[in-house]
């Protein structure tokens, strides 16, 4: 699919690496499990929010906006990710944080907060959790437009059409790769959230006929609300491409048995993979996403989900900044955690 005809900045060089799991794979007694990294994208560190605001970012400046306006959680990716890309095209940035857990926001915690600071955010509004967040964006939206500026507003993952690209151009990179590599992938696990990634993902394996099936791991979500905002966001991609398909249901595939008590908040399967990865081939996982979502495909596989044969790609999509806002509870015992 053309993705030359919307404007885009470029964050990274080249297509990330895609590299084969041999201690971890021993250690998990099969399937052979790849990873793509793409926690090595540009951005300081850069993660899955890299590729969304490459295309995100050339929208802003076409429409010559000069402050990013942006949301999520106290420790989110997003928020770093999107003040980075701000920074380095010279504009300012304000984030409006939803506390999803009370009393979870402070100013001085370390992880991607400390970033926010160092990188210099504009402002920080907090709201409470279930707030609206549109509406929150938008009036800070009101308030810079009010000092006669023009503000953008990126909505909370990036998730939406523009930002689906980036993951419509990491398959068709990945399948350029496999096809280099002379690789056949059996299934491709992804995390699933604000939905961007893993709906971007299937649009692209659509669009570009690659019959690999998606595994989508929630990290706040049960399938039955989560599906629909994945199937949403592959059809608003499709469509904004002008490609003529329609999303079938069964393309959209997720599993839920993974990110609770809540999002963000630990438990004992995310600790066991956050160490068994960092042990076995010293990759970081962060504790909100990757950790949970390697713990999907480690209790998949242990299900027997895949076959043991099967090589399963794991895509790493970044944020080990959050690791040290959570350091004493993934140096513990994973039981310990309830
Ligand atoms: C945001 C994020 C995700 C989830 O991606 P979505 O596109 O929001 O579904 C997964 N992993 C990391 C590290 C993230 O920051």
């Amino acid at each position: 699919m053309d993705l030359s005809r919307f404007p885009r900045r470029r964050y990274s060089q080249g297509p990330t690496p895609l590299e084969f799991l041999p201690n971890f794979t021993r250690a998990l007694g099969g399937p052979r499990v790849w990873i793509k990294r793409d926690d090595m994208l540009g951005l300081n560190p850069g993660g899955n929010k890299t590729r969304k605001l490459e295309f995100l970012m050339g929208d802003a400046l076409a429409k010559g906006a000069d402050t990013l306006i942006t949301c999520g959680a106290p420790q989110s990716n997003h928020c770093r990710i999107t003040l980075s890309a701000a920074v380095k095209e010279g504009l300012k940035c304000r984030f409006v944080i939803e506390e999803r857990v009370p009393g979870s926001y402070k100013v001085d915690a370390t992880g991607n907060n400390f970033m926010y600071r160092l990188m210099g955010v504009e402002s920080i509004t907090v709201v409470p959790g279930g707030s609206n967040m549109a509406e929150a964006m938008q009036k800070a939206a009101d308030e810079v437009r009010a000092l006669g500026r023009t503000p953008y507003i990126v909505p909370g993952g990036g998730s939406n059409a523009i930002g689906g690209l980036g993951y419509v151009d990491c398959a068709q990179e990945l399948q350029q790769q496999l096809a280099e590599m002379g690789l056949g992938i059996d299934h491709v696990v992804v995390g699933s959230g604000s939905s961007g990634t893993h709906g971007g993902l299937v649009a692209g394996f659509l669009g570009n006929n690659i019959r690999i099936p998606i595994v989508g791991i929630g990290v706040s979500r049960d399938p039955s609300d989560q599906d629909p905002l994945v199937l949403k966001e592959a059809q608003a991609t499709l469509d904004l491409l002008g490609v003529d398909i329609k999303v079938p249901r069964e393309a959209v595939v997720s599993h839920g048995d993974w990110w609770r008590p809540k999002y963000s908040v630990p438990n004992p399967a995310m600790i066991e993979a956050v160490q068994m990865l960092a042990r076995t081939e010293a990759i970081l996982l962060d504790p909100v996403y990757t950790g949970k979502i390697m713990a999907g495909l480690i209790g998949l596989s242990r299900k027997g989900y895949f076959k043991p044969t099967d090589n399963v790609l794991f895509l790493h999509t970044g944020g080990a900044t959050a690791l040290h806002a959570y350091e004493s509870v993934l140096l513990g015992d994973p039981q310990a955690v309830a």
